[in-house]
């Protein structure tokens, strides 16, 4: 096979099991939504794919493309076809194509992967086809020579199988060049299903062992991608290292240490266009680094929609999935303190009944400090960002975390555990960072509410010497939290694997 320059365009299918604006319920939908949309700007062909959930055809122009397929899943045929939409970036000079696979009995629900009761029972079915309409795209689209896939950039336990399914194509029908990387989002969600129900993945069961899909008698599909990947990557520096450890890995550490090569880690960037305080159609009001009063304008009207009092003291946000993972819970332990203070606190949040409930108990309990919003709200989330003065990101574990990339973008100190990419991305506050001027929010080290407090108390302080809030504030928003750094970095790890031109492994670790 001929190498590829670097120069030459590539042609990159990216798939995801959710991505900005079609579906979202976390950070992997920004990163696929944005990174397409770079790549393409470089020049590269690039097409999107997505499943055809329920509220995705809105205010889009899909037409099919495919004639309807059939996958048997469970000695069942499931039929799909696909559907695309061309999206023009940069005034139609890069199209970008995105392709949703189009199942309704599998995708035409309320939600992505959930409804109250929990995880949809038919999961591993609905990511089997998939995964498997993923491959028909690339038939589909390679077809032409012209058109032949360099990389399938997999994300998530959701599109890992693809990997598991190319390799055990591969004996029978080579696909070119094509190499495939996954990308791992969080490697706490790995698509575990009972082992009985492996035999619906459609794969010879050579591959149910403990060197390829197995694990603890399970099936575990982000652990089969990671074996038959090409390449293998995460979200920050940090969270590549964390994973290589039992604290982190989830059990899977193990299997990471057992690939030839290290995992990647790639720090996410942001949309910039999407998140731009300057421009951002959500928010009341406008601002930039040279004038923040548009910022305070954005507070009052935050501290309304809340139903909090206008008044000018410090606004804590906390935003994002009410999960352990989150540290929320350590939050909550510090209410009461910081009730005492002068002080207010925004929340945005759903996932965790019981999360959900404390929140709301503490709302009830100082209704005019603590204002509350259950449930996902894209306009609010901005809005938020942009009328805060602090967000709290107590993590356990962040692979990289988007929240505080936005809060530097719309000049709001970010209060972080340090780990993951919080630690990559957020400059804590001390001395001699400070006295440097590099400073951009906070860190705290132990996972506990002593420490969280301790330097939530610091960062309130700090808030009152107005010249040096003022520079946390201004050093956070000139710092270059886009895509184009990240996007150069995938690009040389594709080129990286097409190099590499060795055979797919037949076995695992
Ligand atoms: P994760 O992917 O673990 O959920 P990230 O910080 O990487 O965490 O990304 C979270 C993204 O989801 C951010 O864009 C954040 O604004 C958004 N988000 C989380 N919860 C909500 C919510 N309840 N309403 C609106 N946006 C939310």
């Amino acid at each position: 096979m001929p190498a590829i320059s670097p120069a030459k365009p590539l042609n990159i299918v990216m798939a995801a099991s959710e991505a900005v604006p079609y579906a979202k319920t976390g950070g992997l939908a920004d990163v696929a939504g944005a990174l397409p949309v770079e790549l393409a700007k470089l020049g590269h062909r690039v097409t999107l794919v997505l499943p055809g959930y329920q509220g995705l055809w809105l205010g889009h122009q899909f037409r099919q493309i495919s004639k309807r397929f059939s996958i048997s899943i469970g000695g069942k045929p499931v039929e799909a076809s696909l559907e695309e939409e061309r999206v023009s970036v940069a005034g139609a000079c890069y199209p970008l194509r995105v392709l949703a696979v189009r199942c309704d009995s599998f995708f035409d629900r309320p939600g992505l992967y959930q409804d109250r009761n929990g995880d949809y029972p038919d999961n591993l079915d609905r990511f089997v086809l998939f995964s498997r309409a993923i491959i028909e795209a690339v038939d589909i689209l390679g077809a032409r020579p012209d058109e032949v896939v360099d990389i399938l950039h997999l994300h998530d336990w959701q599109t890992a199988l693809c990997s598991v399914y190319l390799n055990a194509m591969a004996q029978a029908r080579r696909r070119g060049h094509l190499k495939t990387l996954l990308t791992i989002h969080n490697i706490g969600y790995q698509g575990i299903f009972p082992g009985a129900q492996f035999s619906r993945t459609g794969l010879d069961p050579s591959v149910f062992t403990p060197n390829a899909l197995e694990f603890y008698g399970s099936v575990n599909c982000l652990k089969g991608g990671i074996i038959f990947s090409d390449g293998v990557s995460t979200v920050s520096e940090t969270y590549a290292k964390e994973i290589m450890t039992a604290e982190f890995g989830c059990g899977l550490e193990g299997v990471l240490a057992s690939r030839p090569d290290a995992v990647q880690g790639i720090t996410n960037g942001i949309d910039s266009i999407v998140w731009n305080p300057e421009t951002d159609p959500n928010l009341p009001a406008h601002y930039g680094v040279g004038d923040l009063s548009g910022k305070r304008v954005c507070k009052q009207a935050v501290q309304r929609e809340l139903g909090l009092p206008n008044r000018d003291v410090p606004l804590l946000a906390v935003i994002g999935r009410l999960t352990p993972q989150k540290g929320f819970d350590l939050f909550l332990e510090v209410i009461s303190e910081l009730a005492a203070l002068d002080i207010q606190i925004a929340v945005l949040g759903t996932g965790d009944q019981q999360l959900e409930q404390e929140f709301l108990l503490a709302k009830s309990r100082y209704p005019n400090q603590v204002g509350v919003a259950i449930g996902f709200s894209e306009g609010l989330a901005h809005r938020i960002e942009a009328g805060a003065d602090m967000l709290v990101m107590p993590s356990r574990y962040e692979p990289c975390g988007l929240s505080q990339l936005y809060s530097l973008r719309y000049g709001t100190v970010p209060i972080v555990r340090r780990t993951g990419g919080l630690a990559d991305t957020v400059v804590p506050f001390k001395p001699i960072t400070a006295q440097a001027g590099v400073a951009t929010g906070f860190h705290f080290i132990d996972p506990s509410h002593e420490a969280l407090l301790t330097t939530l108390l610091l960062a309130i302080q700090v808030y009152r010497e107005r010249e040096q809030w003022g520079r946390l504030i201004q050093t956070g928003m000139n710092t270059d939290v886009s895509w184009a750094r990240a996007t150069k970095q995938y690009v040389r790890l594709y080129e990286m694997l097409l190099k590499e031109n060795k055979e797919r492994r037949t076995s695992g670790y």
